[in-house]
């Protein structure tokens, strides 16, 4: 028998909803891209995002600490290990509901939790940019940098917000648990929110305050399981070059080469698209053979039959 075609998927914002009863709604329809996969004859591994639900759980044990000064305040490294397993947990039953209406029985689905180191002297941590949880007036924000240590910067007009670093990932930690799933063919769910984020401290794992893009955790996620293709789901059906402008351009097939050539023409926005195209293009220049796809949730399928997508390649 041919060997399967091992995949790894990374789930954007639009695969998981904005709110819990969006969350439920939305992960039935993610469970039916991804089963349409399976039927294909792939073998799947799932990553996704968190950005919705980590500033959810944030702003809530943030109240927490407000309403009762005994509860000390939650941080971010627990907030995305609270997001992983409640994304996972809707994923988990999505997936195992959707196999069993497809008469699939036999594949068990589990979900990692699963930390990812970065390095303590990534240079990311000198510029921390990402803005995270709710907004804070000048006076609020102010007290939260002394009371916390957190940085605080004014966000377009709208108020004040704390900032984190957005490390690359060094390692998963998890790795060989996870790959003995993958390897006994169950469909496994990890590096959610792009891990947990921790940095080695002699033999201690310490929580950063950091948040790492799932799509270059996915990318090194891809690369420690030898999948043979990467597969970026998101909002959009393929990436362009001139996007928004009047001479917008979808990519269909690109190679590594031409994506690094448009990525230094800064086509892609940083924190949303540029990401992705970088994440792609690493995993498809790290062996020969290996492919990337971006392209939408609902496409998928047509995307690994060749029909849509921007596909990056050697
Ligand atoms: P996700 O939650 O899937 O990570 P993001 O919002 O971070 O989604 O990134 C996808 C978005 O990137 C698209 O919805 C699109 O608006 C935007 N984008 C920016 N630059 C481009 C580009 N050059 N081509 C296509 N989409 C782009
Ligand atoms: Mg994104």
């Amino acid at each position: 028998m041919e060997k399967k075609k091992r995949i790894v998927i990374a789930l954007g914002g639009n695969a998981l909803g904005n709110t819990l009863p969006e969350q439920m709604a939305a992960v039935k329809i993610t469970a039916k891209a991804i089963i349409d996969l399976i039927e294909e004859g792939c073998e799947v591994v799932i990553a996704h995002g968190n950005g919705p639900q980590v500033g959810m759980i944030n702003n809530a044990m943030a109240a927490l600490t407000r309403e009762n000064p005994n509860q000390p305040n939650t941080p971010l490294s627990v907030c995305v290990a609270m997001s992983q397993a409640y994304i996972g947990y809707d994923l988990q039953n999505a997936l195992r509901e959707e196999m069993l209406i497809r008469n699939i029985p036999d594949i068990p689905v589990t979900t990692m939790i699963t930390q990812v180191r970065v390095s303590a002297d990534d240079p990311a941590f000198e510029t921390p940019s990402k803005p995270i949880g709710h907004f804070m007036t000048e006076e609020e924000a102010t007290l939260a940098a002394e009371k916390y240590g957190y940085i605080v910067k004014e966000d377009s007009g709208r108020g004040y917000r704390r900032v984190v670093a957005s490390p690359k990932p060094a390692e998963i930690v998890e790795i060989r648990a996870i790959r003995s799933l993958v390897n006994d063919g169950q469909l496994v769910i990890a590096c959610g929110g792009g891990g947990i984020p921790v940095t080695l401290q002699g033999t201690h794992l310490k929580g950063a305050s950091a948040v790492i893009d799932k799509d270059f955790a996915s990318r090194l996620l891809a690369e420690e399981l030898d999948a043979d293709c990467l597969i970026i789901l998101t909002a959009v059906e393929k990436a362009a070059i001139n996007f928004g402008k009047p001479n917008q351009e979808w990519l269909s097939d690109i190679t590594t080469e031409q994506a690094r050539k448009y990525m230094a023409e800064g086509h892609f926005a940083p924190g949303s698209m540029l990401p992705k195209v970088q994440a792609a293009t690493e995993f498809a220049e790290s062996k020969p053979g290996r492919t990337s796809l971006i392209t939408l949730l609902e496409k998928a399928k047509d995307g690994i039959l060749g029909k849509t997508g921007t596909s990056i390649h050697q």
